[in-house]
């Protein structure tokens, strides 16, 4: 619990001023004028880091950027307009078509779809594995697989990952290793393992409140030597290695936002950067929350998914590698659909949505909405059974969550 302890009283202050305005300030113009055209070189040369035009980048952004690093032990960080633009940010940033990418274990909806279906008409081609087959990770990194994408937890399929042990074979084989770690701010910190680069959905967690759409990409330091990006593989962005230790958002912006325009807006900076003024007390609870729940659910005879559970196959895993929990989601198998829409319709508690990590709890029933585009065998790879559904556990009281799902799965 040290992240909780440092973060409670670091965070806050990181956000505020000392001086003047203590809430975040907003800066929602588009355009920034130059004081000369000397000014303006500097700024387009990058030895200036003023802001040049918001699809660049903006204060209020910058803001978060500097918080979202910090909390990270990252060297820096770059928001965008969503996690998926997170996500397509880094694969076109680092990716030339030709590329494959390792993905490890199973993914959320649109990172599926992704990496099945969109990246591939773009030349570049997503390999699945499942989460422990090292065997097979180690045949594709060897074959010259240049990024490893992978959830710090599965989505819905609960499945925990050994992001050390991914790291190093990453290490070995010169590959960038990055952690899709949405559901596990503070609990999870994926630099610290190894990892070279962080994604966030913020809508998530990092908000709470559901009201901002936002992803981040977090990224280490770019040594100068013994760098897996000197590798020959990642020849095309060689030249904005001399930026230095940051080099990674020259290369992320450069290659990516600057064209594709994938921008956050200064709005949802600021309400992400209200969300994450409380985010390590609410983490705190949402992770003691999960637990009971899944126990009293557990007790009461529901068919619960959950690594604290010891029916889950990785509990061992779990009591070793996430001492903190591993973020809101436990999942509930109600064996058919039918089952499952009359279990959330008779729930009074429950919000219906698509949404994970609210402060609220949440359901949904997964094979009818986020996995219905997917035929059953791809369903069934992703963890996605007929009857499943997917809560996430908010800031109740445990035991009256608890208690309204039992009523509800009895209803
Ligand atoms: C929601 C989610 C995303 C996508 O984020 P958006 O902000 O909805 O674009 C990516 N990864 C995970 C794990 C998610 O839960």
């Amino acid at each position: 619990m040290k992240h909780y302890e440092y973060f409670n009283t670091l965070l806050p202050q990181l956000i505020g001023e000392k001086e003047g305005a203590v809430a975040p300030e907003i800066t929602p113009s588009a355009a920034f004028a130059y004081r000369s055209s000397e000014e303006a070189e500097a700024i387009f040369s990058g030895e200036s880091s003023k802001p040049l035009y918001a699809r660049m980048g903006n204060p209020t952004g910058a803001k978060l950027e500097t918080v979202l690093a910090k909390m990270e032990g990252g060297q820096g960080a770059v928001v965008t307009s969503s996690g998926m633009a997170a996500i397509s940010m880094v694969l076109t940033a680092f990716c030339e078509s030709g590329d494959r990418v390792l993905c490890v274990g199973g993914f959320f909806g649109g990172t599926y779809a992704l990496m099945h279906e969109t990246m591939p008409r773009f030349g570049i081609e997503g390999r699945f594995c499942d989460i422990d087959d090292f065997e097979e990770m180690e045949k594709t990194l060897q074959a010259g697989v240049k990024m490893v994408l992978c959830e710090s937890v599965g989505n819905p399929n609960l499945k925990l990952p050994d992001i050390r042990r991914i790291a190093l074979l990453c290490e070995r084989y010169n590959a960038l290793f990055v952690v899709d770690n949405t559901l596990t701010p503070l609990i999870v910190q994926p630099l610290k393992m190894g990892a070279d680069l962080v994604i966030y959905s913020t809508t998530k967690i990092i908000c709470g409140h559901s009201a901002a759409l936002g992803g981040a990409v977090i990224f280490r330091r770019v040594e100068s030597s013994e760098e897996k990006l000197r590798d020959e593989k990642f020849s095309a962005i060689h030249a904005l290695l001399k930026k230095g230790p940051g080099a990674m958002a020259a290369v992320l912006k450069k290659r990516s936002m600057r064209d594709f325009g994938m921008s956050a807006n200064a709005f949802a900076s600021f309400l992400t950067l209200l969300g994450l003024e409380t985010l390590p007390l609410r983490t705190k609870r949402v992770n003691e929350n999960v637990e009971k729940v899944a126990k009293l659910l557990h007790a009461a005879g529901l068919k619960v998914r959950h690594p604290s559970l010891e029916t889950h196959e990785q509990h061992l895993r779990y009591e070793a590698l996430f001492a903190d929990g591993c973020g809101p989601l436990l999942t509930i198998d109600m064996k058919t659909q039918q089952r499952a829409f009359s279990f959330l319709n008779a729930s009074k508690l429950l919000t219906l949505t698509a949404n994970v990590g609210d402060n609220r709890t949440l359901g949904l029933h997964m094979a009818s909405t986020i996995y219905r585009d997917f035929d059953e065998a791809e369903r069934l790879k992703l963890g996605v059974t007929e009857g499943l559904v997917r809560i996430s556990i908010g800031l109740e009281s445990p035991v009256a969550i608890a208690e309204d799902l039992i009523a509800a799965a009895r209803a």
